[in-house]
């Protein structure tokens, strides 16, 4: 079964929308095919008056901060909570402290890996001639995040009002975090678990053997709503998960099936397995296997024959 995706509509940019009696939503204007309509900021707590929490406070952009700013007015801001550290998430964080004096907490800074990653794609892009990827993409990094408090997996983090306890989720980004609400039994998924599209996993840092062992265990969950930093509320989280594992594991077993008769490179193993989809997306379905070979050679089913450089997307791999 193919995961079913959810839709909504353009939120209005900049203002406060309350989702649930404990949580409303500031979305801010950073629209893109990465982030949605643009990056949902919660904020946990009463609607007036007493302390709130705030989660992903979002790309650094002067509007939105303006915007969470004037909907905590007369609250206190207690803590700003941080899913990872992708520049659609976590950059505002240095102005909302520094406006409220509120405690980030975050698993660390963004991952040594991904930043060697990106800076080698950057240069290979410069030297082909080619234009490097833009820097708020989920290739690139906040790389100026560094949380007050370290908070790993199953950190609870109390507040006046609110108890969260934190999950290490690997596999978008090996920082991820969500944070389940006990008392609305919702998890912040962050871009973990998102309704609206799959999750891209960037290798190296992204790691898929990560990301789906982190979905498989939120089978046994007890929360019965997400929210994730983009687009709208899952209210039926576990068969959506179960079909976004399902499809994963489907291509996993097309990757391998495509290797049975001998070593094969990314570039024509895309054109078998998204023949029918735009060309102009087989990039990103190069990437998309790219993770899935790496992932399966972590787990030793595969191997590039390109003699230890993996990131070698012109090579071929072979089943191990
Ligand atoms: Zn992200």
């Amino acid at each position: 079964m193919a995961p079913e995706f959810r839709t909504e509509e353009t939120p209005p940019y900049g203002e406060v929308e309350q989702v649930s009696p404990l949580v409303r939503r500031v979305v801010a204007n950073n629209p893109s095919r990465f982030t949605y309509h643009g990056s949902g900021t919660f904020i946990i707590g009463p609607a007036t008056g007493g302390d709130v929490a705030i989660i992903d406070p979002g790309p650094a952009d002067d509007d939105h901060v303006a915007a969470l700013l004037r909907a905590v007015e007369g609250q206190r801001v207690t803590h700003l909570l941080i899913t990872h550290t992708h520049p659609d998430h976590s950059p505002a964080a240095a102005a909302v402290k520094e406006a409220t004096g509120a405690v980030t907490h975050g698993f660390g800074p963004h991952p040594a890996e991904a930043i060697r990653a990106h800076d080698e794609r950057v240069r290979r892009a410069i030297e082909a001639g080619d234009e490097p990827e833009s820097e708020d993409g989920e290739g690139s990094g906040d790389r100026d995040f560094v949380p007050d408090v370290v908070t790993t997996d199953g950190d609870v983090i109390t507040g006046v009002g609110f108890t969260f306890e934190a999950l290490h989720t690997p596999g978008h980004i090996s920082n991820h975090l969500c944070f389940a609400l006990r008392e609305e039994a919702t998890l912040f998924t962050g871009d973990h678990v998102m309704g609206w599209s799959t999750s891209v996993v960037p290798a190296p840092d992204g790691d898929l053997n990560d990301y789906l062992e982190n979905l498989e265990r939120l089978l046994d969950r007890p929360e019965t709503t997400y929210r994730p930093t983009h687009g709208p509320a899952i209210t039926d989280p576990i068969p959506y998960v179960t079909a976004l594992i399902e499809h994963r594991r489907m291509r996993e077993r097309q990757i391998v099936d495509s290797l049975a008769d001998g070593p094969r490179s990314i570039t024509s193993i895309v054109e078998e397995l998204y023949a029918d989809i735009d060309p102009k997306l087989h990039k990103a379905a190069g990437a998309s296997v790219y993770a899935h070979l790496l992932a399966l050679s972590r787990s030793g089913r595969v191997e590039s024959l390109a003699a230890g450089d993996e990131s070698d997307w012109k090579a071929d791999w072979s089943l191990a």
